[in-house]
């Protein structure tokens, strides 16, 4: 399964957060990358703890053929595309696309680690991933994704949109023919 997070806190050209992350099912799929299953959009504090905005987030899973170097560059285009500046690490970001999972591979590259690197210890990535993929297993922790809810940081302020997936043109497409 190939996981991707979403998070976004400034607005840019799509509007506010919420609207830019709702763009991305179209924006990933003009790079052929498909949503197949949206988590709900979660509104979380950031973390670390600062005065920026609070944050939306989603996972979503896709299907795609690009290869994981591939996929990362396809999302660091996308990210450009939305204005993001690179300023300094956690700095707030009209929008932020992450690896998450690439099937069951471990990648320990120079720019790509998979799983990511903070997924275990993110209410933000561990909730919406509860949603859609309760039963994915992190390969190199080998931990559920409710054993990492249960051992991740406490205090991380979170709540749920409900009725906030992402739509997935393709799968209307799908739906349709
Ligand atoms: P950020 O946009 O702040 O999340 O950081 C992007 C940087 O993290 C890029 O330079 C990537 O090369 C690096 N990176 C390492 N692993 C991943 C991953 N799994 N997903 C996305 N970016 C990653």
């Amino acid at each position: 399964m190939i996981l991707i997070g979403l998070g976004a806190n400034l607005n840019g050209i799509y509007g506010a957060p919420e609207q830019c992350l709702k763009a991305c099912s179209d924006l990933l799929a003009g790079a052929g990358i498909y949503i197949v299953k949206s988590s709900n959009i979660w509104k979380s504090a950031p973390v670390p703890v600062s005065d920026q905005p609070w944050y939306c987030n989603a996972v979503c899973a896709v299907e795609t053929v690009l290869s994981p170097p591939q996929l990362l560059c396809a999302l660091a285009t996308i990210e450009n595309d939305t204005g993001r500046e690179r300023h300094e690490a956690n700095a707030a970001r009209v929008l932020d696309l992450d690896i998450l999972s690439y099937n069951d591979e471990i990648i320990n590259e120079a720019h790509l680690t998979v799983p990511h690197p903070a997924l275990h210890e993110r209410a933000f990535v561990l909730y919406p991933m509860q949603e859609i993929a309760p039963h994915w297993v992190h390969p190199r922790l080998d931990k559920s994704v409710d054993e990492m809810i249960v051992n991740m940081p406490k205090g991380q302020e979170i709540q749920c949109i409900e009725n906030s997936q992402l739509l997935s043109t393709y799968m209307d497409k799908q739906g349709a023919s």
